[in-house]
């Protein structure tokens, strides 16, 4: 069974918030939408996992309000370096213990992601959602590196010492507010140096423009969707698929259903058409090379017919009823992440090569 890279889950944020175990995890839970039994399944091979860190406090994310017809919720206030670190090596030693029970395989090359991938664990690539842990001279940047940290997100969408991101806003473009800081624009050079990922998926538009005339790795929006289906402010218009398209980058299909209604609204009842939209809608415009998924499992409300990652299986199902062949669909489940990973993460030459061998 081809099996599913996937550009981004929040069972860490899972473990620290509801008390889930790494044994929990591997002997299979109900508190979330993933665990190892439930992965293999569904036919995970692996994926991004990344830290995140709430702010301390504040409430969650307003679900009800995000049910109405249209909303525009208030983000939480920033959240401190320190608070945001202790948060981060909390998350890492949630990863770490996964590692040492089996659960999964932490992957820093290419190499390592594709030989997990088809092995009884889950391929494991550390991303950090929100680089609020990271200060102004970037010194955070060695710890995490060490610790095995290979994409990040300058912000989630509250805005953070880089930049600024998208509010959970409906309807709405995400051309709101300025662009990357002088900090922001550092981190990304850093961040190609050491050949960490960028990760576009909660930047407003200015910032996603500011990354494109940086970096030098193809662009990467690891869990967004197509504006011109659901108009969220968390989807990329036409105009920023085509800049991402442009590197030879990736964008993977959210299974929110945020994100994937046409209306917008966070319940469940979300026909598997909705999804199907969003891949013809990206595949016209990025191609066969440039589409993936990012399921933002235990972050999202799922379609009632995926319920939890078990689900990837009628996924896998609706796609070849959709006249996905057998190439295309090798590319969508994991090779287009793959190739990404090499040109990014080390191996070969990035995009600017990639050009000057056409
Ligand atoms: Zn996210």
């Amino acid at each position: 069974m081809t099996p599913f890279f996937d550009g981004h889950n929040d069972l860490l944020l899972k473990m620290t918030l509801r008390g889930v175990t790494a044994e929990d995890v591997r002997d299979g839970h109900g508190k979330g939408q993933i665990d190892l039994p439930r992965a293999r399944a569904g036919g995970l091979g692996g994926g991004f996992f990344a830290l995140f860190v709430p702010t301390p406090g504040a409430p969650g994310l307003n679900m009800a309000a995000m049910r109405q017809e249209s909303y525009d919720l208030p983000l939480p206030p920033e959240v401190d370096q320190p608070t945001a670190m202790a948060g981060v090596r909390e998350g890492i030693t949630h990863f770490n213990r996964l590692a040492e029970l089996g659960v999964i395989t932490p992957c820093t090359t290419a190499a390592q992601v594709e030989e997990a991938l088809h092995g009884p664990t889950l391929a494991a690539v550390l991303h950090m959602e929100g680089a609020e842990a990271i200060g102004p001279d970037l010194a955070e940047l060695d710890e995490l590196y060490a610790a095995g940290l290979r994409s990040i997100g300058p912000v989630w969408s509250r805005s953070t010492i880089f930049g600024h991101g998208v509010p959970f806003r409906f309807p709405s473009t995400s051309d709101i507010g300025p662009g990357l800081t002088e900090a922001g624009k550092a981190l990304v050079r850093d961040c190609n140096r050491r050949r960490i990922m960028i990760d576009l998926s909660h930047l407003n538009m200015k910032g996603l423009e500011d990354v494109a005339a940086i970096s030098d790795a193809p662009l990467v929006a690891t869990h967004s969707n197509a504006w011109v289906v659901t108009p969220s402010a968390r989807c990329l218009t036409d105009d920023e698929l085509r800049i991402i398209a442009a590197t030879g980058g990736v964008v993977g299909i959210n299974y929110g259903t945020c994100f994937l209604r046409p209306d917008g609204r966070f319940i469940s009842d979300c026909p598997v058409d909705y999804l199907l939209r969003h891949l013809d809608h990206l595949l016209s415009i990025m191609g066969e090379d440039g589409v993936a998924f990012g399921s933002d499992f235990d972050g999202a409300i799922l379609p009632n017919w995926m319920k939890d990652v078990s689900g990837l299986a009628p996924l896998r199902d609706a796609l070849v009823a959709h006249g996905i062949g057998e190439a295309l669909m090798e590319k969508l489940l994991w090779r287009n992440w793959m190739r990404v990973l090499r040109e990014t993460l080390g191996g070969v030459a990035g995009r600017r090569m990639d050009r000057v061998r056409g």
